[in-house]
């Protein structure tokens, strides 16, 4: 996943970011264009419009120009929550879609699902342009499906080195190893289904590890200092210690 970074001007700022922003969402768009991601966020920088996004992925690479912690005007909710909330990413190559919109389609999903991991959020954060306004936008990727979209993100997030290839659905071979979680807490979920939430293991908290249960990681973690015990699943699998 190749990531170029292009700096918004400062000068530039005041038209295209004016205001710190504490990102809660990522907003999907279409740029309804055939062109590439650096043209895109080069036309977008070069302008003096309003508008602007703060990504942009094409079949080949993703682009970033706006920081995450500045507001950017791609949703069309004025001072609503996707101007003022969200990170707006940009889907290349809309216009005729095809085999490389397609596969920009799926570099974003996979760099989504990366940023969710940083955030520790889940896919309910990520919204569609029209969610915030009346645009049919992401145009595209809603006629190919929006819940197939969000599908493959999650499928990106479940995507992780397993502790033990061998160990099946049914449990059958688990065996208990200790693994430590990574930078942000984790939730940690009474079922595989992670509905109920019974507890969670802090940043790089060691935990013993049974296996994975319908890609969740089986987990047993202490509750208190006298020894006790609670036995749960978590989304996040990490490096083994
Ligand atoms: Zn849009």
């Amino acid at each position: 996943m190749q990531i170029t970074n292009v700096t918004m001007p400062k000068n530039k700022y005041s038209i295209k970011c004016p205001y710190e922003m504490n990102p809660e969402y990522i907003t999907i768009h279409n740029t309804a264009n055939d062109a590439n991601a650096m043209s895109e966020i080069s036309y977008m920088i070069g302008n003096n419009n309003k508008t602007s996004f703060h990504v942009a992925v094409d079949n080949e690479r993703i682009v970033t120009a706006i920081p995450f912690n500045r507001n950017a005007w791609h949703a069309g909710d004025g001072r609503g929550k996707g101007n003022m909330k969200s990170i707006g990413i940009e889907i290349c190559y809309s216009k005729t879609g095809g085999e490389r919109f397609e596969q920009a389609e799926k570099l974003c999903a996979e760099y989504v699902a990366y940023l969710l991991k940083q955030y520790g959020w889940g896919i309910e954060r990520i919204k569609k342009h029209q969610d915030w306004s009346r645009k049919y936008c992401p145009h595209r990727t809603i006629d190919l499906g929006w819940p197939r979209f969000l599908n493959m993100v999650q499928a990106y997030l479940e995507e992780q080195t397993p502790i033990y290839n061998n160990v099946k659905n049914d449990g059958s071979e688990e065996k208990m190893k200790t693994y430590q979680n990574g930078s942000t807490t984790e939730v940690v979920y009474a079922d595989t289904n992670c509905t109920n939430r019974i507890g969670s293991l802090n940043p790089r908290e060691s935990c013993d590890c049974f296996g994975i249960f319908n890609n969740r990681a089986m987990v047993r973690y202490k509750v208190d200092g006298n020894n006790n015990y609670k036995i749960g699943f978590c989304k996040w699998i990490g490096g083994v210690k």
